[in-house]
């Protein structure tokens, strides 16, 4: 057995190797599985769709009365034009005491540093608590056959666990600025005008799709949506493409296209959105000759882990161990805390996320560290007080 690496930023360094490119995991859950088996761990690395997934347990002898889980990716987003790098995107290379590498934060960071307050833990302390590892290659890519189809697994399995901590980059500023207590939900609408199709110097003969259209964009930004909720700024509504597919300057076209996008906060829902904006399209469609269709998409309800137990001690070890005051954040885009909120309550933190998906993708070395040891008081508190 060869000995097991104990330094957050050497873990780090060794999981940025690994080229796991959306939805590959490049060998990298292998890597961890067998780095836990060592721990205890009982280990289970499974592939669904060119998808691979780690779960994996640890328990006292004894037997335990709660579980925290830990749930995050190893896959990555490409690193675009690699010669733009100042080194290689996955060296791990470490100068003026930064780590750059593509995952340096977002997250093989955050996993290396969950592993090695783990493997302190359990080395260290007496334990009366289980953990669980829900560990993706599917979070950057479309997330359908990664945390999802773990959790399905899960339950199939009767593997159940009490509370769950996402290890994504949420800090702002400092290490623990801001940790994640919900996140708001996304909608996504692909519109369709249809007019009909003339000559532009005869538009009496033809039905303007293009106008129709800005018409209804008028009226959909317009749309109030709400003034925010107690953990939760106001939704907003933004329009993202319109388009004609017209070339020529003498010609109306026969349709016209918009997308939009709604981040919204928990006075709404997928359904209850889609609904308000199609009665603004009926309204529109009886008004207007050229008629209007959207297709919708729910990238993910917005949800609140209300503020409790589970944040408390987290803000308390960050307090504690930073000297940092946290602010709950409900904001940011989705993360697969919006899979795992309908088994467990969930929170999120993570490094600070200010070069995340950036060329030369890079964090402090230090912070690598200061993660670990939040981690770690975070996991002794919750052996001792849940
Ligand atoms: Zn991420």
């Amino acid at each position: 057995m060869t000995k097991l690496i104990d330094d957050p930023i050497a873990l780090t360094k060794k999981l940025i190797s690994f080229r796991s490119i959306t939805p590959d995991d490049g060998g990298s859950l292998e890597f961890i599985s067998s780095f836990v088996e060592q721990l205890g761990f009982q280990a289970k690395v499974s592939s669904t769709q060119g998808v691979t997934n780690l779960f994996a347990r640890w328990s006292p002898k004894s037997g335990f009365k709660r579980t925290l889980a830990f749930n995050g990716h190893v896959d990555v987003v490409p690193p675009g034009e690699e010669s733009l790098w100042d080194s290689d995107p996955f060296s791990g290379d470490i100068r003026n005491n930064r780590i750059f590498g593509r995952g340096s934060v977002d997250m093989k960071s955050s996993v290396a540093a969950f592993l090695i307050a783990l493997k302190e833990i359990i080395e260290e302390e007496e334990l009366s608590c289980s953990f669980v590892l829900l560990i993706t290659s599917d979070e950057e890519g479309h997330a359908e056959y990664g945390t999802k189809e773990l959790l399905k697994w899960a339950v199939k399995n009767n593997e159940a666990f009490d509370h769950c901590l996402v290890g994504e980059p949420t800090s702002s500023k400092l290490v623990g600025d801001t940790i994640k207590i919900g996140r708001r939900g996304s909608l996504s609408g692909s519109i369709v005008c249809k007019g009909k199709q003339g000559h532009i110097a005869y538009p009496d003969k033809a039905v303007n799709p293009v106008e129709a259209l800005i018409h209804f964009l008028g009226e959909l930004k317009s749309l109030k949506l709400d003034e925010g909720s107690d953990f939760f700024e106001p939704s907003s509504l933004n329009i993202s493409t319109i388009d004609t597919k017209n070339e020529a300057l003498n010609v109306i076209p026969e349709n016209s296209y918009a997308n939009f996008n709604v981040r919204f906060n928990d006075q709404h829902s997928c359904l209850s959105l889609t609904k308000k904006i199609d009665s603004l399209v009926t309204k529109h469609n009886e008004e207007t000759n050229a008629t209007l269709e959207i297709k919708y998409k729910c990238s993910g309800e917005s949800f609140l882990t209300e503020p409790g137990q589970l944040s408390d001690l987290l803000t308390t070890s960050i307090k504690e161990i930073a000297g940092v005051n946290c602010k709950l954040s409900t904001g940011g885009g989705t993360s697969d805390a919006r899979f795992v909120r309908e088994y467990c309550p969930v929170v999120e933190f993570g490094l600070v996320g200010d070069t995340m998906h950036q060329i030369n993708e890079n964090t402090k070395v230090d912070d690598i560290v200061l993660l670990k040891d939040i981690y770690k008081d975070f996991l002794k508190n919750y052996n001792k007080k849940v």
